[in-house]
């Protein structure tokens, strides 16, 4: 056992109850830089302002981290830095356009696909979210905030996928999940169902009971879109959690964002590539990093980034090789950003 889980299990114990439902696990997430520095041993000047964007951290995932190492790639994910103060060209607070349309709850973005907005709130506060300037607080939800998206859903016969997304679809209590998901059988053209999470990530113990049984029991094929930065995030919990979905019917499939210090190299990611098939979630996506303000120190620039695809490319079965992607504003998908082209300027250098 390593120390951070032990330090977390000292805590635990005092409160004589080991196995905690995911709700209350949630709402005991580290909140404050200082306690994330504590429990993982670590001074405490290497926190930084928050810069407005809070701290929050699940403590099955801290226990992930390594203690000691100020670079562990899990803890840099969650943990301010100074950089983030740092005003840099082109990042700005909302970088792929979307905080007017999201404000309505409904956004459909891509031909065939309705993208909702299903709730503001998160498992967790990842430093590099291109939400992180959101102004999630100007939306009131209240009990079927779904009604008037689900009716223009129902309206437009040009959609055959409906996407949850958030925040994070599964912070809602299994009730409503439940309701949306019956909400979307009684769309007849809707032919499937895809949810953008990454509790069962940061969270493993969200997959219960409760939430298979009604991914067990929907008529609408689902889609699961997991988002794992690194094989670390990857332990037996998450393996446990991923089985369990697949064995309730769902299609698994994972999105990464590439990040400078996190998963820039050849071995991170086909660490990250074989961690994820072995928990039987294919590679789906590896995103450019959103230019979002105070997220400039994670930035991969383009040819660092096809350069790692290539050697990828040329180290792990085709099936661990996720698209590289990047979100262009206006654009009617996500831009696949053609890394097998090698550019003449490569060549050019060496002239
Ligand atoms: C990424 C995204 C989708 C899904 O795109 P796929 O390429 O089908 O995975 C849909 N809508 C929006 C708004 C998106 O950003
Ligand atoms: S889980 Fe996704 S939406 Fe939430 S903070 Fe992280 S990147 Fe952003």
């Amino acid at each position: 056992m390593n120390e951070v889980r032990a330090r977390m299990l000292a805590d635990e114990v005092s409160e004589a109850s080991p196995f905690l439902p995911w709700k209350q696990e949630l709402a005991k997430s580290v909140r404050n830089g200082r306690e994330l520095a504590q429990l993982l041993g670590l001074d405490e000047d290497v926190i930084s302002d928050d810069c407005g964007f809070s701290v929050m951290a699940p403590r099955p995932y801290i226990a992930r981290m390594e203690y000691g190492n100020p670079l562990d790639p899990l803890l840099l994910q969650v943990l301010p830095q100074a950089h983030e103060a740092e005003d840099r060209l082109g990042f700005v607070a909302d970088p792929v356009g979307e905080h007017d349309g999201v404000a309505q709850g409904y956004l459909q973005k891509y031909n065939g696909r309705a993208l909702l907005v299903s709730t503001p709130a998160c498992a967790i506060h990842c430093r590099y979210c291109f939400r992180r300037h959101f102004p999630y607080e100007e939306q009131s939800r209240s009990g079927s905030w779904w009604d008037e998206p689900f009716a223009a859903c129902a309206q437009d016969t040009s959609l055959d996928e409906i996407i949850f997304s958030g925040g994070d679809p599964w912070v809602l209590p299994d009730s409503q999940l439940q309701q949306m998901v019956q909400a979307v059988e009684q769309i007849p053209h809707i032919k499937r169902l895809r949810w953008h999470t990454r509790l069962p990530i940061v969270l493993p113990q969200r997959v219960d009971e409760a939430l298979c049984e009604w991914i067990r029991a929907s008529t609408v094929p689902q889609i699961i879109v997991l988002h794992c930065n690194h094989a670390n995030e990857i332990d037996d919990s998450v393996r446990e959690a991923c089985q369990k979905l697949r064995g309730s019917g769902a299609l698994l499939l994972n999105q990464a964002v590439l990040l400078a210090g996190v998963n820039d190299s050849v071995a991170a990611q086909s660490a990250l590539g074989e961690a994820l098939v072995g928990a039987g979630v294919t590679p789906y996506y590896v995103h450019m990093l959103d230019p979002v303000a105070g997220a400039a120190h994670f930035f991969v620039p383009e040819g660092k980034a096809c350069e790692l695809m290539r050697e990828l490319h040329a180290t792990v079965s085709g099936y661990m090789l996720p698209r590289l992607v990047r979100e262009v504003a206006g654009d009617p998908g996500k831009r696949q950003v053609p890394w097998w082209i090698i550019p003449d300027v490569e060549y050019g250098a060496m002239g």
